[in-house]
């Protein structure tokens, strides 16, 4: 009996989807299109690779640092800068399994935020913010790491606001179906200090055993929407991940909002839309991708 329950585990097959923010096509180049293209195919691919000897988890901290450590996005190395001339980033993560959530917000100079969020799961106090979360990361072993750019600075300079979008984000399922979810941003550029973005929020990144689900977009539409969590709790309740991600989006259009998001469910469907043209992002299943186009 033992082993006929044992075997009618089903061995659910792993997928990964990744964001890299929004592309506009009015203010970047086919150069930078095509860069994150390839960019996006390469950390699924790596990221689809580590997936297979680790956990949904470990995967998508791992996926978001491999994003948060490429210039081209707007988190980590090549985040924006505030309109003091600071750069403040945020990142969360959600184990769909246990349904913890842990985050940093506003957190300065480390170079990668996911990992200081992931290293607060443990505690019981799981989202830090401001100097109380880089006295966590100082104390935890990440070092000072300055993640300016000479492009974020030049866009600072210029008054470029949204200059380098492209919060960055990841959802995977592994081997034993279970889901995670990460995100991480240096925001909306040129931001009042004290603002705080809807990445390390449920609105912005959440996950439970039914569906996990990451966004980008402003902030601010993310958290009115409730994005991440409205599109998780329709799955729960039994709407297929299509029909939750649509509803949702239909309400986001009552305020004009301005968002993307991925997502993948307990069954391993892969889903994402977007309010404006055009999210960047790339899934992989081992065999097939998808990339933005
Ligand atoms: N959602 C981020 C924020 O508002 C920005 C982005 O996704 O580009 O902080």
């Amino acid at each position: 009996m033992w082993f006929i329950f044992n075997y009618s585990i089903k061995n659910k097959s792993m997928k990964i989807i990744i964001h890299g923010g929004f592309f506009s096509e009015s203010s970047q180049s086919n150069e930078v299109k095509l860069a994150k293209q390839n960019s996006l195919k390469d950390i699924a691919k790596k990221s689809y690779e580590f997936l297979k000897d680790n956990s949904a988890f470990d995967t998508v901290a791992y996926a978001v640092s491999l994003l948060e450590d490429d210039e081209l996005y707007n988190a980590g190395i090549g985040s924006q800068i505030q309109s003091d001339g600071v750069i403040r980033m945020s990142a969360a993560i959600m184990n769909g399994e246990t349904q913890k959530m842990s985050g940093v917000i506003n957190i300065q100079d480390v170079k990668n935020p996911i990992f200081v969020a992931k290293e607060l799961i443990k505690e019981d106090d799981r989202v830090l913010g401001g100097n109380g979360a880089k006295i966590y990361a100082a104390e935890n072993g990440f070092e000072d790491f300055s993640t300016e750019i000479p492009q974020r600075r030049k866009e600072y300079e210029e008054k470029l606001k949204n200059g380098g979008k492209g919060t960055v984000g990841a959802v995977a399922i592994d081997k034993h179906g279970k889901l995670a979810v990460a995100t991480s941003t240096g925001g909306k550029g040129f931001e009042i200090p004290g603002r705080i973005s809807d990445s390390a929020t449920v609105a912005g990144n959440y996950a439970n055993q039914f569906c996990a689900v990451s966004c980008t977009g402003v902030g601010e539409d993310i958290v009115s929407n409730a994005t991440a969590a409205k599109i998780v709790t329709r799955v729960t309740d039994g709407l297929t991940i299509e029909n939750a991600f649509d509803r949702t989006f239909e309400e986001l259009k009552e305020i004009d909002g301005f968002a993307g998001a991925i997502g993948i469910d307990s069954e391993g469907n892969i889903f994402h839309q977007d309010s404006y043209p055009t999210m960047v992002f790339a899934s992989f299943d081992g065999i097939d991708f998808e990339v933005f186009e």
